[in-house]
């Protein structure tokens, strides 16, 4: 290690570089020579101080042609001989290697900034207090921001709207914000990538939006659509029904339960579309957790028939931070949601096996959802099960009267409520699907 500290022709032992030992031999000689003169001459003492007054001038006039070559470091360094023509050397080598770091760091800062400029997403570099510090040309356009007033402004001031500043507040940036800014549609990401510094990517949304909100006017539309003929269809069955001989009966019933499942899924259709349509749901309002389970729960009793046990477990002995427990949002959406989780229960958990709907809630979070003892689910269906029409076993789905887009349905409601959901499952040993409301939304609703 000491030699790896010492530079290189230093003398480890005494921190001595060979070349100030040369140095001050080359000293000692010419202090030897002004004795042996003064010896002579019968004057030491003259000539020593003469030969000290003549190395200080000569010292001096190097520190003099090294303050210059430092006030203005150039290729050339001066001339000099001994000690100081190795410092000059040492130096115009730290010199060169600093010009070399400098240029490779420029490259690599106009490299990013080429790049930065060039991407298509509007990009915007902010210090701790939320100043502009740089951005590229499609955040220029985007903002419609000026490089000589706007940097060094803060950020909210720029963009004013009271949703993005509650956004900045929050400092919850995991999840992108989209905003209405001057009629077009923008989804902001705020990244913190080093200490008080955010990098803030925008994009402009509006044609994609459009053209997501035409795909679910097509699906609201065509269901609606749909609807007519089949409520005419489904009337002709019945009265045909009535007027049956025994050979069309079978036949007849097989319709009208098609009938069913078509007028379910135009139904859950219709639903999806006016989760995904409808802006935002009111989140002051309060839903009484006690009530919605015990809703629920009465629902899948009667929809059960005693074939399960069913059971409500309300947990709360870990909560200290509030007395009555709710949730917040819409009452309707949220039983629809629990409504899908209990009735996916029902019908893949054969008879006799126990159902379970719970709260459990503790300080940070509270958790509804459903447990079974069902037939579960295999670990690689489980990311994709809240996929719309994504079904394990289509023909067994088919047979239980599932549409393929509860799970999907669930999801929506609870991203709506700022919820997670959270599936676990085992095959053939049952499944457990949680919602958790995060207590710190809850209360900032
Ligand atoms: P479906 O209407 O077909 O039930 P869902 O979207 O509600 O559609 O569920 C998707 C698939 O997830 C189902 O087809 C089923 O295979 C599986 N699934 C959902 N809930 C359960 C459960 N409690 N136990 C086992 N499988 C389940």
């Amino acid at each position: 290690m000491a030699a790896a500290i010492a530079s290189p022709g230093s003398n480890g032992e005494t921190g001595m570089t060979p070349q100030l030992q040369r140095e001050i031999a080359v000293l000692l000689s010419w202090l030897f020579f002004m004795l042996m003169l003064g010896v002579i001459f019968d004057s030491i003492a003259s000539f020593l101080l003469s030969g000290l007054l003549v190395y200080v001038v000569w010292t001096l006039y190097n520190l003099n042609k090294l303050n210059k070559w430092l006030a203005k470091p150039s290729k050339h360094t001066p001339e000099a001989i001994g000690v100081w023509d190795e410092i000059f050397y040492q130096l115009y080598n730290l010199y060169k290697r600093q010009r070399k770091a400098r240029r490779k760091l420029t490259s690599i800062l106009s490299r990013f900034q080429k790049s930065t400029k060039a991407l298509p997403y509007a990009t915007i570099v902010l210090n701790e207090f939320y100043e502009i510090a740089w951005f590229n040309p499609a955040a220029k356009q985007l903002f419609n921001l000026h490089s000589r007033i706007d940097i060094g402004q803060r950020i909210d001031n720029l963009i004013r709207l009271p949703e993005f500043a509650q956004y900045l507040l929050k400092k919850q940036y995991k999840k992108p914000l989209k905003l209405m800014l001057q009629k077009k549609k923008i989804i902001i990401n705020i990244t913190k990538y080093s200490e008080g510094q955010y990098l803030i990517s925008a994009r402009d949304i509006t044609s994609l939006s459009q053209m997501d909100e035409m795909r679910r006017d097509f699906i609201s539309n065509a269901s609606h659509e749909l609807r007519t003929p089949l409520t005419v269809i489904s009337g002709y069955v019945e009265f045909l029904s009535h007027k049956a001989k025994d050979e069309t009966k079978i036949p007849l019933e097989k319709m009208a339960e098609q009938i069913i499942r078509m007028n379910n899924i135009i139904s859950e259709l219709i639903e999806l579309a006016r989760l995904e349509s409808s802006v935002t749901i009111d989140h002051s309002v309060k839903v009484e957790i006690d009530t919605l389970m015990n809703d629920v729960y009465a629902e899948a009793i009667s929809l059960d028939k005693n074939r399960h046990h069913i059971e409500l477990d309300i947990d709360t002995k870990n909560l200290t931070r509030i007395d009555s427990l709710y949730l917040y949002g819409s009452y309707d959406e949220l039983r629809m949601a629990l409504s899908n989780l209990l009735t996916n229960a029902i019908r893949y958990t054969p008879q006799g096996g126990d159902i379970k709907l719970f709260v459990a809630a503790n300080d940070a979070a509270i958790s509804v959802g459903v447990q079974d003892t069902g037939e579960g689910i295999n670990y690689e269906h489980i990311p994709r099960l809240t996929e719309r029409f994504y079904r394990i076993d289509e023909g067994r789905s088919r047979e239980v009267g599932g549409t393929g887009l509860g799970l999907a349905i669930v999801k929506h409601v609870l991203d709506r409520h700022s919820a997670n959901l959270h599936i676990q499952s085992e095959p053939g040993k049952g499944s457990l699907f949680r919602c958790d409301f995060p207590l710190s939304r809850l209360e900032n609703q």
